[in-house]
């Protein structure tokens, strides 16, 4: 499942691995987070690292809808109810720092960027009091939102709140440019490269999978953080969702012009894609529309969906019931994380000695958010903290949060017994048949749990059990690929690591 985005770009060169050598800056992950905090460093002077595990984008960077947006479906309702108005109103702050500096930066490299109303909707009437809480949440806080009746969505609607002016763009336009000034200024992209560990030691020392290399600070910008100190493994939700983009035929007058959310469920986003240079005569030819469409929902905790197919095949339907003979061109999936009180963890790392400093956190809005933490991470180390990161540090934790989050922990724990008995308590897996191609099982070897699968004709046969914290891995038909339910791991077939807080692949 490849997203349009990285289908269509060319692929991004990678640096030379130097075992042992020395930088000032050294930045574990090359996602929006990462790549931009590699770029404010190097404007300052600062040798900086950007040490990648698989390649630039190929995470939720990568496959994000890319809506760069103040209004995010009804987020600032759910941060009000877990804290303050005085953090809703830092977390606008902080978002809308970040926009302006995505927006200067777009704008300042020629990218295109494609100036929209943002839309949260409600598809149902139950959703028409989330619409309003939100405008008046947003509008407290200063954003120059609006209600309306009607949208250009072609389906019934309820009601929304429409904030004008936010923008979209192609993430991997914005992620190529950032590699492209960061090596300009003499940084480097190792890419492959897979850290394992970091000594807060003078300075920091990073181990990775190919060699040690040492830094002043060391930045983690990795989705979750891959260390288990502080334990925000056990703070933070992974959450997959599910994006596709899809052709439409020449006289589809139903394209919308904005991006849209809907604040109910089931969660729908939709937004269009203007055709690069050159594409939109060939369209033509094709009696397509220049525009691509995007639709995205259908998301749950990672892992804890058992027929996940069945999502992305939803999708697909209820595309084709609202924009008829729209044809699939690329589907994909992504996780992000989502924090007790919904607003991202940003600083240091505890243990660390002001050394490890991470982010995350950003519940699937981080074009704003990565920005937000580059910008907060920069200020911290470099003495300059921007007012509203210096209120988001300070946040209070209120009753609320606590609860959420103890509710998290205790479904994660649920997950963890329902694993470990539904194998203890199940079948050998010499007893049963090799899967069917693009299925796998979970079953007993011994006492052992063990992941059979079978992938373009090549049937695999690994630990299903997490190197993390020991959480029996699930299927993912969509992706096939072995899922951890308690904190988001994922496994390719052969048990090579894709993504999560783990740092080791599954035994074979
Ligand atoms: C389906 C979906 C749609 C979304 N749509 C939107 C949207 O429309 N608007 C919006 O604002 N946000 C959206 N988001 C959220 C947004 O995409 C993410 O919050 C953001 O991209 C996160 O950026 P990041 O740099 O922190 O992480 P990532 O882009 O995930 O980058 C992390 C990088 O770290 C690397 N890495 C991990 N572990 C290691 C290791 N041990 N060693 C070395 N490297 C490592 C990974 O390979 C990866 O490249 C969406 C998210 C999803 C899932």
């Amino acid at each position: 499942m490849t997203s349009l985005w990285l289908a269509s770009t060319p692929e991004i060169t990678t640096d030379p691995f130097e075992p042992d050598a020395r930088y000032d800056e050294v930045v574990v992950g090359a996602g929006l987070t990462g790549l931009t905090i590699a770029l404010l460093f190097a404007r300052a002077g600062r040798r900086v690292a950007v040490l990648e595990s698989r390649s630039i984008g190929a995470l939720a960077t990568g496959k994000s809808t890319a809506k760069l947006s103040l209004l995010q479906s009804s987020q600032l309702q759910k941060i009000k109810a877990h804290t303050y108005q005085s953090v809703v109103q830092a977390y606008v702050d902080g978002n809308l720092a970040g926009q302006r500096w995505l927006l200067d930066y777009a704008d300042s490299r020629g990218i295109a960027v494609q100036r929209r109303d943002a839309v949260s909707y409600a598809g149902t009437s139950e959703g028409v009091a989330t619409v309003e809480r939100e405008y008046r949440i947003a509008a407290s806080a200063g954003l120059p939102v609006r209600l309306t009746d009607t949208t250009d969505l072609p389906f019934e609607t309820f009601g929304a709140v429409v904030l004008p002016d936010q923008a979209q763009f192609d993430p991997l336009d914005i992620l190529g440019a950032l590699a492209a000034d960061l090596r300009e200024l003499g940084g480097v992209i190792i890419q492959g490269t897979r850290v394992i560990g970091v000594k807060a030691e003078k300075p920091a020392r990073v181990r990775t999978s190919r060699g040690e290399v040492f830094g002043d600070h060391v930045l983690l910008t990795t989705g979750t953080p891959m260390l288990n100190r502080g334990l925000y493994f056990a703070k933070l939700s992974a959450k997959r969702s599910y994006a596709a983009s899809y052709s439409l035929p020449a006289d589809a007058t139903l394209l919308p012009q904005g991006m849209y959310l809907s604040v109910d469920a089931p969660t729908r986003s939709v937004r269009t894609v203007p055709a690069k240079d050159g594409v939109t005569a060939d369209a033509g030819a094709a009696g397509l529309a220049a525009d691509t469409l995007i639709v995205g929902g259908n998301g749950h905790p990672v892992g804890r969906e058992h027929d996940t197919q069945r999502l992305v095949d939803d999708l697909h339907e209820w595309t084709a019931d609202h924009f008829p003979g729209a044809k699939p061109t690329h589907s994909w999936s992504a996780q992000d994380y989502e924090t007790p009180h919904r607003v991202p963890f940003v600083g240091y790392l505890p243990r660390g000695r002001g050394r490890i400093y991470f982010a995350s956190g950003y519940d699937k809005w981080g074009m704003t958010n990565a920005v937000q933490a580059a910008l907060t991470l920069f200020g911290d180390i470099t003495g300059d903290t921007p007012p509203w990161a210096k209120v988001l540090h300070h946040r209070v934790t209120l009753p609320a949060a606590i609860a959420s989050g103890l509710g998290a922990n205790a479904a994660t724990g649920w997950w963890a017994l329902k694993g470990w008995a539904g194998v203890l308590t199940g079948p050998a897996t010499d007893d049963l048949p090799l899967p069917d191609e693009g299925q796998g099982f979970i079953a007993r070897s011994g006492l052992r749990p063990t992941g059979t699968s079978t992938v373009d004709g090549r049937t695999c046969q690994v630990s299903a059990v997490c190197p993390h914290l020991g959480g029996v891995l699930t299927w993912n038909t969509a992706e096939t690929s072995w899922d951890c339910p308690l904190h988001g791991s994922r496994f390719a077939p052969d048990g090579t690591l894709l993504e999560g807080p783990t740092t080791h692949d599954l035994r074979t």
